[in-house]
């Protein structure tokens, strides 16, 4: 099953690349983490799915795997520059509560979607407040020779290191006009690695350390995270699109000068081999902002009747290099997809086994167990690869062990849950909050109009289905799929 070769795309030399380990037999991954200062939206949850995907591919390609994934309760400005306010400090002068409550709140409910996405556990969380000593010692040891301090804080020279900004291919009028000036910078690029506290301010967050009182710049956290825990060089490092321009090209920068390297030729010099970059989930009417009120988070699908893993599947349904717009219909359609899916393994699970001396897979499901992997080798296939399974649960096989067999080993790749016993197609029914009437409520009602059809009493069995209509009970006479009945939002 593991026999392709496992091609992934490295944003650093913007190529598909065989995958090879720095350490025989292993995978060390790094995703940078979500700043734990509001919910995540279901953009952000974008990036754990991808980063999901790559640790379960990895991991089903028989490499042991350590996955961390950072969490971020100080230093990240409103403006990846270095314009702006500390985000946890603004929400928690907002909201008049301590930065720690709010970091403590925010990180578990991220951690609610995390489970809800089925998206595996990291080897290691690690949170950016308990590595600021470390960041201290980073940031001395890397400062003679790359640094330079002014009133606001300790500023990296980005001329002090060769091809700087070569992974966003970047100094394009873009990434130029978003980074703020700040008085005194020698380069327009140069970005604060210690921003110390002005004088007569107090921050909730602060330390002290070489360069007066004041707190860790976004970028040096995430370079001494996964250098401490991971080592230089480790293997891939990842994160959505927008990371591809300011923040991983500044971790590099820093990586380069921790570690003594130079170009980018060699890649490992950028203390990660290969850097990998989800694109964006886009949504036109900007509800994904979490600045707009309501906006888009995952709690939002479910309070209206849909299944957390309808999202999964959707995530799964494009290329994570492809950009995704979601609409409530692209979701529904999602999810009506994994009803099918789920509805083929209950049936498949209801079939009687065939005894037969167990001689593995027979030639048609190993030319599927063959495609599927040829998908996800593939930098990560995951739309070809869920139209494998899909063909795999419809193959016309008697040997009913190895399909579930092999199901069950795509699922553990695709990460649907298929095979829990407490995940039905009862799930998938869309069943907003908001609705009252109950599912039995709602059985007994159409029991009674199969009678009133059976017996021809045609307006008894419209009258039944007005009165399930005013309920918000919408009847799906004749569906092939079996949803009978469907809720919509009272
Ligand atoms: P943040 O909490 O803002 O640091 O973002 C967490 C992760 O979500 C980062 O990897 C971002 O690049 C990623 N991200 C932000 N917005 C989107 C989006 N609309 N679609 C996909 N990924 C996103
Ligand atoms: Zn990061």
């Amino acid at each position: 099953m593991s026999d392709a070769p496992l091609m992934l795309f490295n944003s650093l030399t913007r190529q598909l690349e065989p995958f090879v380990p720095v350490h025989e037999g292993e995978a060390r991954v790094y995703t940078c983490g979500p700043t734990v200062y509001n919910y995540p939206h279901i953009g952000n949850m974008r990036a754990y799915v991808f980063a999901d995907v790559l640790g379960r591919t990895l991991s089903f390609k028989g490499y042991k795997l350590t996955h961390v994934i950072n969490i971020t309760d100080v230093g990240h400005l409103t403006d990846d520059a270095d314009a702006g306010e500390d985000k946890m400090e603004k929400m928690a002068a907002q909201h008049a509560q301590s930065i720690w409550d709010i970091a403590e709140h925010y990180k578990q409910a991220y951690w609610a979607d995390v489970r809800a996405l089925n998206i595996r556990e990291p080897a290691q969380w690690t949170v950016a407040t308990d590595y600021v000593p470390a960041m201290i010692a980073f940031a001395r040891q890397i400062a003679p020779a790359h640094c330079y301090e002014l009133d606001s804080g300790l500023y990296f020279d980005v001329s002090t290191v060769a091809d700087y900004g070569r992974l966003a291919r970047a100094q394009t009028e873009d990434g130029e006009g978003r980074i703020e000036a700040v008085e005194g910078k020698r380069n327009a690029a140069d970005f604060a690695i210690w921003r110390k506290t002005p004088p007569g301010e107090t921050r909730q967050m602060e330390w002290d350390s070489p360069w007066g009182r004041g707190a860790p710049g976004w970028h040096l956290e995430c370079s001494v995270m996964s250098g401490a825990v991971l080592g230089f060089p480790f293997d891939i490092h990842t994160g959505g699109i927008d990371h591809r321009e300011i923040h991983h090209p500044n971790e590099i920068a820093q990586n380069q000068a921790k570690c003594c390297t130079n170009g980018l030729d060699v890649a490992e010099n950028s203390g990660a081999k290969v850097w990998m970059h989800n694109n964006f989930l886009v949504e036109r009417s900007g509800k994904m902002s979490k600045s707009s009120g309501e906006f888009l988070r995952l709690q939002l699908l479910i309070d209206k009747g849909y299944h957390p893993l309808a999202y999964r599947m959707m995530c799964l349904q494009a290329h994570y290099r492809s950009e995704l717009e979601f609409s409530w219909e692209g979701l529904q359609a999602a999810q009506t997809r994994l009803k099918r899916i789920v509805m083929g393994v209950e049936k498949l699970m209801k079939a009687p086994a065939i005894k037969r001396v167990d001689q593995g897979p027979t030639p048609d499901i190993q030319s599927k167990l063959a495609e599927f992997d040829a998908a996800i080798s593939d930098d990560l296939n995951t739309p070809l690869a869920l139209t494998v399974l899909e063909s795999l649960i419809t193959l016309q096989s008697l040997d009913i062990d190895q399909k579930k067999t092999s199901i069950r080993k795509m699922d553990e790749f695709l990460g649907l849950n298929l095979f829990d016993p407490n995940f039905t197609r009862a799930d998938l029914r869309i069943r907003p909050k908001s609705a009252e009437i109950a599912d039995q409520e709602i059985e007994a009602a159409l029991a009674r109009r199969k009678e009133a059809r059976a017996a021809k009493d045609f307006a008894m069995s419209d009258a039944i289905r007005d009165e399930l209509i005013a309920q918000g009970v919408e009847v799906m006479d004749g569906d092939p799929l079996g949803w009978e009945w469907k809720l919509g939002e009272a």
